[in-house]
């Protein structure tokens, strides 16, 4: 069987990361293995190599025709990756121009996922796990900012969807809730 794509989004300090990572360890003793890939880390490769950027946080504030670059080669390398794939990366990225999208066209039709997940939660609980990520440099935004991209990451799976014909799964990953969205996201995966 042809190998599965499945593509992660959700706005900086959902917790993608940790709840995919949770999902992994409970398929992992199904027998089930993914390769997961970051999209911003295949980006950053290049972006650093031609000294665009000297970290990821960096990049959303280059040119867009320049993040575009940088978006159309790592679709094309991470497309060069067999069996199940699973995708890191941002329905929209917000930059000081607007929001650039995350998957446009020519990005999906080297992906194909067979679904785009939208990790979303309340925006109060994204500000407070935003402030205490010391690891990262968060852009400073309030809780209307982070509803208005959450809200808008809908709108932009919607015509993804319309684009491939793949299925969008929306997972919430409240407080105090993590084994749930784990469940859900494995069951995404299996
Ligand atoms: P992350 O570590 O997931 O927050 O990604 C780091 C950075 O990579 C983001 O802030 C964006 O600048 C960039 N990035 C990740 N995915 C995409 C994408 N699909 N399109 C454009 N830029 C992206
Ligand atoms: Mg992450």
């Amino acid at each position: 069987m042809a190998g599965r794509k499945v593509i992660i989004t959700g706005v900086p300090g959902v917790g993608k990361s940790t709840v995919v990572n949770g999902a992994l360890a409970k398929l992992k003793e199904e027998g089930i293995t993914y390769q997961s890939l970051n999209f911003g880390t295949f980006m950053f490769e290049v972006a650093q190599k031609e000294g665009y950027a000297k970290d990821r946080d960096e990049m959303r504030k280059l040119d867009k025709d320049v993040q575009k670059n940088l978006q159309k080669l790592a679709a094309k390398a991470m497309s060069q990756i067999p069996g199940n794939v699973l995708i890191d990366t941002h329905a929209s990225v917000k930059t000081p121009k607007g929001y650039l999208a995350g998957l446009p066209e020519w990005v999906l039709r080297e992906l194909m996922p067979d679904v785009i997940v939208l990790v979303e939660t309340d925006e109060d609980q994204i500000l407070l796990r935003r402030i205490s990520d010391a690891t990262r440099v968060r852009d400073m935004e309030g809780a209307g900012g982070i509803a208005e991209h959450q809200q808008f990451n809908r709108s932009f799976g919607a015509s993804y969807a319309m684009t491939t014909g793949c299925t969008i799964k929306i997972i919430r990953n409240q407080d105090f809730l993590l084994e749930r969205a784990t469940m859900d996201m494995a069951d995404v995966l299996r």
